[in-house]
Formats: C-alpha cells, structure tokens, sequence
C-alpha cells in the first residue's frame, strides 16, 4: 500500500512518542497520509532530552521477550505479527540483556525517526498543538503521553470535566484475586452495603492483629522508599491520596482510622475475635480476576512492597499484578470518556493512544498507538474495524481502558488507574490444563506455567483469525 499518494484525507497525530510514532506507521501502511505534529526541540518535556522521536525517557528495557510465559513478552509476539515499526526499530537494536529485550536508546530512536522521515506518506511538522486541534482536522490521534503541555491538557481538560484528567497517578497495587488465602480473608462490604451496583459482599478483607499491625506498621515507616523527581514535587498529590507510609508517619494509629478501619466487619472465621485493623480489597475488572488494595497508594519501592504486604494475613503468597506508585502523569478515565475505538465520546473526531489512555509502559503505550492508527486507518476509508479478540494481550488491554475496569462504587475520585498488561486481564482459560504431554498430573507452579502458556497459545491464534478475517477488509480501497 505505501508509495502512492492517497487522495483521503490525512490523519493527524499528535505527539510523536512511542504510540504517536507507531500509529503513524500504521495509518501511512495502511495508505492513508499522515501528518505528525511533535513539539521538541522547540518545547521541551521535564524527561525528554533529545529531538528523536520514540525517545525512550528512562529505562532502556521493553522487559520480557518471552511470548510463551510472559504478557509483555506476548505483546511483544503480537506487536510483531501485526508489523509493528517500534518493535521491528527494537529488535534492530537490541542490547545484551538476558530474556528481556533492552535496546541502544540512540540506535533505537534514530530507527524510527528514519523510517518515518523516510516514509512517502507522513509528513512530520515540529511545533507543540497548544490548543484542541482545528476543527478541520477530522481524523487526529491525540498522543502527547505522560508529559503533555500544559496548554493542551487544559484544552482536553475543558472539553471532559474537572475530574476526568488526572495529572498524577496514585497507584494501588493490585493482586491476582487466586493468588489470595480464602482461609485467612473473606468476603464482605463494610456494614453489608449494596452500594450501586453492589452485592453486600463485594470486598475481600484481610484482618490483623494488635501484633500484626504494629509489625506492619513498623516495617512502613523503615521500608525504603522512592524520592520525587525535582519536577514533580510540586504536583498537587495530596489531596485524599496520601501515600500510605506517609499517613503511618503522621501517628500509629492514623491507618486504623483510615483505608485500614476495622469496623463493620465480621470475620466469619473467628466471629468472636475483633481484629484490631482490616486491609480491604475491591475488585477491579470485570472479570474478577484482579483486587486492588484500597487506599494503598505508596512510594515503597517495589521490592519493600511485596515483603511488607506478605506480612498482611491473607495475602501470604500475593501475586501482585501491579505494585503501588505515585507519579506525575497525564491519563484520562478512559473507560467513561472514550469509545471502543478510543475515540473521545465528546468529540469522536479525536481519539486517543498511548499512555494518556490509562496503559503504562513503552510496549504497552506503543500497542495502543498501533491499534489507534488502525482503527484512524479503517475510519479515513469510512470502514470500521472491529475490536482484537479479548483474549489477545492487544484486547485485553483495550478492554481494560475501554471498558473492563470497573467503578470504584464508593463515592471519591475515579479509582481507574494506569496499568501494564498481565495475565489477570484476559479472560480466564474455559478449560484449564492439569496434565502434561505424558498424561501425569500437573503439580504446584507447573499448573501456573501451563496455564499462562496456553493463555498465550490462545492468544496468538485468535490474533492471527482476527488479522485473516478483519485487516483486509479495513485496508480495501
Ligand atoms: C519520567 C518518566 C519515566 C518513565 N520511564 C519509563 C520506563 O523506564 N519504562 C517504561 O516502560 N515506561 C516509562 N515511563 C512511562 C512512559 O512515559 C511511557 O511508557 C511511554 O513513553 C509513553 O508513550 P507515549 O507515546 O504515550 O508518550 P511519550 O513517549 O512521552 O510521547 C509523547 C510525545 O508527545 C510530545 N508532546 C507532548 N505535548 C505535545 C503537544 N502539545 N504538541 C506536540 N507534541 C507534544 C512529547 O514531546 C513526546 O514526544 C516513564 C514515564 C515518565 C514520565
């Protein structure tokens, strides 16, 4: 398809970061022109040090390159197959560094920006978009990431509502929901309430002790935590969402009347015993599969997070899906605002990608900016492409932002948080493995193994039917 000047209208994308740069390749494959609009060097981020585009801020991994046993790896697999240009620029310029797959930033970066500059249909204009774009542009990907400019975060601001745009995360981890011992923990909601759309029963509690909590305690305030960058100290975090080793900081018993209150509780196991303090978890996807730790926003490091949280009854052998942070961000809450095909609801002539969608990560923030440029693509062409299979690390992850996440059904601030992709996003196995090839039985972490590599077998052979029977219809002229 490329080499032809399509006489469609152009795609404008916004932001040339990682999903900007894929999305662009994307839409310019599938024949449709292209204009990147990205504002460095003539304005600056806080982290971006170089014009390149796909710059790589910080670390120079994309993780895991295992596709069979892990979901960034199979993402990577995925990415791959669907021709992707920042995994193709990635491979080209790899680095040593065991079984993840860790690049020469520069190399990596220079990649891409070749290929783009070198592309017949994309245009790249250098000037920061300060405001929403004009109205004649009717087909734009907005992917300006963690770091948007100001000015253009408060013109999306302005056509959301106050709450929809955070500008900071403030993560809670999140736990697989089989990885947590029913026999210590049970389900309840404070006081039995239904709340909207609840059931009376809807948190997991883990109880503690006297002993317990002050072992918990202790270890907060001496576990090692994560400074603030210069530029984000002055990110307005503090309003309801203090991280929890600072509230242990404010007196012992601050988290006993805070996230960790133990009252209207009943622990079915021991109805007589009163436990001193209780960690709730709530569910977070639609499918059940993950909890997250309510109130557990923290700057621990991540190490300092696992050992602390397996001392809490319950959560002895917790597989965290994700640990906790807290960071200048920039993400709306994307399951309220956008559409399946990620398009604002308010304005469905935008649509968005990357880490501004609620994904964290390089390869995820890039997998969206792929998704987006297809579905941009089969729109330029009046088409409409259908979702990837759920059951793809691709769907899985657009569900979560579209639409698997669900509502905190408090009352507080939308508790949709940003996420990497994992196992827990994608719908669980009809038919688990439980024998090997040879017929025995499979014990222990071998049912784990089993279980994530069928995921994964599944994963790719839906993709490839979905690629068969959607792909060429949303590329035909
Ligand atoms: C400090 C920091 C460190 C990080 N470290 C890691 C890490 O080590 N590993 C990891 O996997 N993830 C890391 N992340 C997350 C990382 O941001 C994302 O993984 C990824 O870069 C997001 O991709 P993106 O395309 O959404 O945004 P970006 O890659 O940031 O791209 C956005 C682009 O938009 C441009 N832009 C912004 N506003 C405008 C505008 N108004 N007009 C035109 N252009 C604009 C920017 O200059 C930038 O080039 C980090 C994030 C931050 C903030």
């Amino acid at each position: 398809m490329t080499g032809t000047k399509s006489p469609l209208e152009p795609v404008h994308i916004v932001g040339a970061g990682l999903a900007g740069s894929e999305a662009a390749w994307q839409v310019a494959n599938s024949g449709i022109r292209v204009v990147l609009h990205e504002m460095r060097p003539h304005r600056m981020t806080e982290a971006h040090r170089t014009d390149g585009l796909a710059e790589l801020m910080c670390s120079n991994s994309f993780r895991s390159d295992d596709a069979a046993n892990n979901a960034v790896g199979l993402l990577h697999a995925e990415m791959r197959r669907l021709g992707s240009l920042i995994m193709r620029a990635a491979d080209a310029n790899q680095v040593p560094a065991g079984g993840a797959l860790a690049v020469d930033r520069d190399g990596f970066s220079s990649a891409v920006t070749a290929a783009l500059q070198g592309h017949p249909l994309i245009e790249i204009e250098r000037g920061e978009i300060d405001c929403l774009p004009p109205a004649d542009w009717h087909n734009v990907i907005i992917a300006t990431g963690p770091l948007t400019s100001a000015t253009l975060a408060d013109s999306i601001r302005a056509l959301t509502d106050e709450n929809a745009l955070a500008f900071f995360d403030a993560i809670a981890p999140i736990v697989h929901r089989d990885s947590i011992d029913m026999s210590r923990a049970w389900f309840q909601s404070r006081y039995d309430k239904m709340g909207p759309g609840g059931n009376g029963a809807d948190y997991i509690n883990c109880p503690l002790n006297k002993d317990q909590y002050d072992v918990f305690v202790d270890a907060l305030l001496a576990g090692e935590k994560t400074d603030f960058k210069d530029w984000e100290i002055n990110t307005p975090y503090f309003d309801g969402c203090l991280p929890i080793e600072v509230m242990a900081e404010r007196g012992r018993e601050t988290l006993r009347h805070g996230p960790m209150k133990p009252v209207g509780l009943t622990n079915p196991h021991y109805p007589a015993v009163k436990a001193y303090a209780i960690v709730q978890l709530r569910q977070d996807n639609k499918l059940g599969t993950l909890y997250n730790m309510v109130g557990f926003q923290t700057k621990l490091k991540h190490g300092a997070q696992q050992r602390i949280f397996r001392t809490i009854p319950g959560l002895e052998k917790a597989e965290f899906a994700r640990l906790g942070g807290l960071h200048r961000n920039t993400f709306l809450n994307s399951p309220k605002l956008l559409d399946a095909q990620l398009r604002l609801r308010a304005e469905p002539r935008l649509r968005f990608a990357g880490q501004m969608t609620g994904c964290e990560g390089y390869v995820e923030s890039a997998s969206i900016g792929l998704i987006a440029g297809l579905y941009a693509a089969a729109e330029a062409r009046s088409m409409r492409l259908p979702p990837p299979p759920p059951t793809t690390a691709l769907g899985s992850l657009l569900g979560h932002i579209t639409g698997g996440h669900i509502e905190t059904i408090d009352a507080g601030p939308p508790s949709f948080q940003p996420m990497n992709i994992n196992f827990g996003l994608f719908p669980p196995l009809l038919s688990p493995p439980t024998k090997k090839p040879d017929g025995t039985r499979l014990r222990g972490n071998e049912k784990t193994v089993a279980r994530k590599q069928a995921i994964s077998a599944r994963a790719l052979s839906d993709l490839e039917r979905w690629m068969a029977d959607s792909l060429p219809i949303a590329a035909a002229a």
